[in-house]
């Protein structure tokens, strides 16, 4: 079977706030059957300690991605001249009980791995990200991680619970998801639950790049060393938007100051460009807090730099 170059519906053919807000404007396909990369979105905030509101994530980044046009000008990245993209909805979470959800979502990804696809996920809380990594390591065993955050994620329980938003790191540790000296961690900043919080991600053999060591720098140099530390095998990129300051990113759950700038992200994510990427996320966008709409553009953006730095894509 040939494969179908699914293109973005351009703007000469309905205006970009007209018709159905999918993805990039991207067909809307009931599965990853034929497809090289899939956006994907979990409606989850039921994981989340402070704010919630992430359930909301997935409507609002597709919302903001209209006016997302095909070609990267700064890349020369092409990737609907190569890769068939499109977007395959949401996942049915239960929105009731978290670990049913849990459950749900890694049946879901087991479901869309049997295909030769790359997921792209639109979240939800980074809760997600645990049963995404179960089903990513049954397909392609242990990866690196690329996890940019204000938070390690890697407490041991929150309120008493194994599951939650800010516990997801230390499960994949334990579950043996994780190629623990291919990890790094970025943006992570502000106040410890205990004063060794980032210690137990060191111990574990990651890359701990903490906010104030971005500050004032351009953070190409730093993706070099990235890439040789997570290289060398597949890999996920996990990107928590409050990584970012909340001057860029304010709608998020459990926004930190002093964190990482909008062309520090984009740096981050180009700078993936020749890894073995296997997955990507883009998590904690809360669009009740996003009064300007500007959390889900810059998430929305973002997802598409990730796009545009898959195996396979064209370069003009
Ligand atoms: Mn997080
Ligand atoms: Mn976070």
């Amino acid at each position: 079977m040939d494969k179908i170059l699914h293109q973005p519906l351009g703007g000469n053919e309905m205006p970009r706030f007209g018709g159905i807000a999918t993805m990039m404007r991207l067909p809307h396909l009931p599965s990853a059957a034929g497809l090289d990369a899939a956006f994907i979105g979990v409606p989850l905030d039921i994981g989340t300690s402070l704010r919630a509101g992430t359930r909301f994530g997935p409507r609002e980044i597709r919302a903001e991605s209209v006016m997302i046009r095909p070609y990267n000008m700064a890349t020369g990245a092409a990737p609907f001249d190569s890769l068939s993209v499109a977007d395959i909805g949401d996942v049915a979470i239960n929105t009731f009980n978290l670990l049913e959800a849990v459950r749900i979502i890694e049946a879901s990804y087991h479901k869309i791995l049997e295909h030769n696809v790359i997921p792209l996920t639109l979240g939800g809380d980074h809760t997600i990200t645990l049963p995404i990594l179960r089903a990513i390591h049954k397909k392609h065993g242990k990866v690196g991680l690329v996890h940019i955050d204000a938070h390690a994620d890697v407490n041991d329980h929150m309120f008493g619970e194994k599951i939650a938003h800010g516990t997801t790191f230390r499960r994949a540790v334990e579950e043996g998801l994780l190629d623990c000296e291919r990890v790094v961690q970025i943006g992570l900043r502000a106040q410890g639950y205990t004063a060794d919080d980032f210690d137990w991600s060191r111990r574990q053999g990651f890359r701990v790049v903490q906010a104030e060591e971005c500050w004032h720098h351009s953070l190409a140099p730093l993706m070099a060393e990235v890439r040789e530390k997570v290289g060398g095998g597949p890999v996920y990129l996990s990107f928590d938007i409050d990584g970012i300051d909340p001057a860029w990113a304010p709608g998020t759950g459990t926004p930190e100051i002093g964190g990482l700038t909008t062309i520090q992200a984009i740096e981050i994510v180009r700078g993936c460009q020749g890894l073995d990427l296997v997955g990507c996320d883009l998590v904690e966008v809360s669009p009740p807090y996003d009064t300007s709409g500007n959390t889900s553009l810059l998430g929305a953006n973002l997802l598409y730099e990730m796009l545009c730095v898959l195996p396979g894509v064209t370069h003009r």
